[in-house]
Order: C-alpha cells, then structure tokens, then sequence
C-alpha cells in the first residue's frame, strides 16, 4: 500500500503520478560503493519511494569523508563505522519501511552472481575503471540496466547503459586509463558530486518508470559552467568482448586477487579467509600489539602502519599502494 500523502509532491509532477509512484515501491535498486555518490544516491532513492534496496562498500568512515559524504556524522567517523552500516541505520531513520541489505565488502565477480540477479537497476558509485568494466560485463550478461557516475574535482560525467538498447561502457572505454584521478589525489567539491548523482538519478527515474530516455554521455565542469552531452547510440562496436558479436565478458572471468591496491587511498587490500577476527585477536593479544575493535572490524598499527582487519578476513593495510610491500608485511606478522 503506498503512502500517497508522503509522496503527494512527487506524485503531482506529471511524468510520475499515482501509477508511477507505486512502480518505484516495487522496484530492487543496487548501489555499489557508498561514498560521496553513493550516500547521495541512496537517500534519493529512499526518500522518492524505491521500496528495496542493497549497499556494498569495502571502507568505513573518516573525517575526512564528511565534507561530502551526506549521510555521515561526526560519530560515525570517531567510532570506525563501516559505511554501509551508517548508512543503512540513517536511511531507516529517514524511511522505516525501506528494506536495505547492506554488505561490507568488496565487488568482484563472485559478489554479483551472489547478490545482484534479482536487481532491477544497478547505479555506479564506485571510483576505478575496473570496478565500472565489472559491473559492465554483469549487467550485459544478465541484461540489467546500469548507470555510470564518475566524479573528481569540479568535473562530472555520466551515461546510462541499457543491454539490448544501448553500447556499452567496453565500446565507450575500452581500455582502462592508466591515471585514475580520485578524489583523494586531487580533491573533489560537493556541488560537483550533487551534479552526478543528480543526472544518474534522473536516468534511473526514466528506466524505473519506464520513460523515453534517448542514451547520452553528459558530463561537465561546474566550477567553469561547461555542461554536455552526446547521443552515443551508434558508438557500439562489432567486436566489443561485453555486446559484441562474441561476447566473452573479460572482467567477469579475471580470477580475483589476494591483494589489490585502493585506488588514490594509499592502501593495499588483502583478503585471506583463514584470518578470522578471533584468530586476528588472540594474535594481537598474544604479541601484545594494542587494538581498538567494534563489531565489524579490528584497528591496529604494525611498523608505522594502520590495519583494519573485516569479518571473513579482509584487511585494509594503509600507507602503502604496492601489493608486494604488503605481502612482506603480512608475512613478517603471521608467518
Ligand atoms: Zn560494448
């Protein structure tokens, strides 16, 4: 039953109405990755009525994530909380009959074969190409609509890619930049995130309700008022390995690393499933090594560097971008 006072505004607006509205309660929208895009995007989704949704995020919360990432307080950042966890308690205090699945996690293949085959809508709010061309293979494999959102300094870009109707982003980008500009290498300013999420939330509003949408790139610079976009209907290529003729979904099929490096966050992910948070603890305990713990995850300093250690033995080793520097170390700890 939906609300209709709750919405009433949103339900005058003539594309959407009473008809629209509950067509977005029935709706199962995943986000992936819930930083400064993600946070905004999911409150706007929350807030317009989308009756389910799922977050994954691999990180917890900083101070300095605050100055964009809307859904975040100070609390949150003293006390090391996942992302998703923060999240998932603000977004039910804004909305209590949203149903939320939250992971603290990090997207690979084995993720969204897990998580994402019931998705009506997936929207990126990751920050790498890799994780984008990911996603791309998916949801062309399983014919679910994506949109893409990307956002560094006071620039924004974003493109809507629908299996079956429009290119993909292997035809757009087909190979990986080699410098990722991230935010946290040169900045990034909050109206310029609002501007992203803004048009990726207006595409999703057209794919949910099923309105016309003809397929652009849009992308822009707010801070010097520069603002386009292109029809990218006719860019598909004929021996694209995700929409191609023989489509072989290269990112799908990559076998997933023990360690990677976060993009721009100076920090080595390392990901060993033997390594519980009991086995992580009685360690620490035993080689007295001082410890701050909640829930969720284990936060300790070992040779000048931080180590958040997750649930199911994924561990963030900060101060570092070269996976073998961290392999020394996690040997020199456990052996
Ligand atoms: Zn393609």
């Amino acid at each position: 039953m939906v609300d209709f006072e709750r919405y009433s505004r949103q339900i005058l607006y003539k594309n959407i109405g009473q008809q629209g509205q509950a067509q977005l309660l029935k709706q199962h929208v995943l986000i992936i990755g819930m930083g400064a895009l993600g946070t905004h995007l999911a409150e706007s989704l929350v807030r317009t009525g989308v009756g389910e949704i799922t977050i994954v995020d691999r990180d917890y919360i900083e101070f300095s994530n605050l100055q964009r990432q809307t859904l975040f307080t100070e609390q949150d950042a003293s006390s090391y909380m996942p992302k998703v966890v923060a999240a998932n308690n603000h977004l039910k205090a804004i909305r209590s009959d949203v149903v939320i699945h939250q992971h603290i996690a990090h997207v690979d293949a084995r993720f969204l074969e897990l998580h994402a085959t019931q998705i009506d809508l997936i929207l990126d709010a990751t920050d790498n190409f890799e994780t984008r061309q990911l996603i791309n293979d998916f949801a062309y494999l399983n014919k679910v609509p994506w949109i893409y959102g990307g956002v560094v300094q006071s620039t924004y870009v974003e493109a809507p890619f629908i299996p079956g109707e429009t290119p993909c982003f292997n035809c757009l980008v087909p190979n990986i930049p080699t410098i990722n500009m991230t935010c946290d290498t040169v900045g990034v300013i909050q109206p310029a995130v609002t501007m992203t999420t803004s048009l990726q939330m207006r595409d999703a509003l057209k794919i949910i309700l099923d309105a016309e949408l003809s397929p652009k790139l849009t992308y822009g610079d707010l801070w010097e008022g520069t603002h386009h976009s292109f029809g990218f209907a006719k860019m598909s290529r004929s021996t694209c390995p995700t929409c191609g003729e023989n489509p072989t979904y290269p990112y799908l099929h990559a076998t997933s690393r023990d360690y990677a490096t976060l993009c721009g966050r100076d920090t080595v992910q390392y990901q060993n499933n033997n390594i519980t948070q009991e086995i992580l603890e009685s360690f620490l305990i035993r080689n007295h090594i001082n410890y701050q713990s909640n829930p969720y995850m284990i936060r300790f300093k070992y040779k000048e560097h931080q180590i958040v250690s997750f649930k199911g033995g994924r561990m963030l080793i900060h101060g570092m971008t070269n996976p073998n520097e961290a392999k020394t170390l996690i040997n020199q700890l456990f052996g």
